[in-house]
């Protein structure tokens, strides 16, 4: 295991999974992200996924819309066979 690096993502729960994915995504190669359990095992394993397109911050409805589209995108590539299915709206 490398000993140094630029950054160190720790725990891969969602928040770091997404963190560790978008920093390679934008090119960064020297990140590494530490988990002390399994990848996923924390809150997020508990969750029950789902993505609304609601709120009452627009920096979340940003979020929140630019998670609906990356999860479209990754379901719809082979190599990533993930289960997503989206309906329109939401209510609570
Ligand atoms: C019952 C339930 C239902 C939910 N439903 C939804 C939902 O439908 N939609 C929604 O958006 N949100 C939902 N949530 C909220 C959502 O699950 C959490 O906000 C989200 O999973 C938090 O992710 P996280 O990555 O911040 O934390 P976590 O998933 O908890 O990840 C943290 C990780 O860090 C690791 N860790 C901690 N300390 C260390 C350390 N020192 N070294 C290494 N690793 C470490 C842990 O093992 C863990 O894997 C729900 C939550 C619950 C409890």
């Amino acid at each position: 295991m490398k000993s140094h690096c630029k950054v160190v993502v720790i725990g891969g729960g969602i928040g770091g999974c997404s963190t560790l994915y978008h920093l390679t995504k934008e090119g960064w190669t020297d990140v590494v992200l530490v988990e002390r359990n399994e990848l996923t095992s924390g809150t997020t394993w508990h969750s029950a996924a789902q993505v609304t397109n609601f709120g009452a911050v627009q920096t979340m409805v940003g979020l929140k819309s630019h998670s609906i589209k990356l999860y479209k995108e990754l379901a719809a590539d082979p190599e990533n066979p993930i289960n997503y299915h989206h309906a329109s709206g939401g209510i609570r």
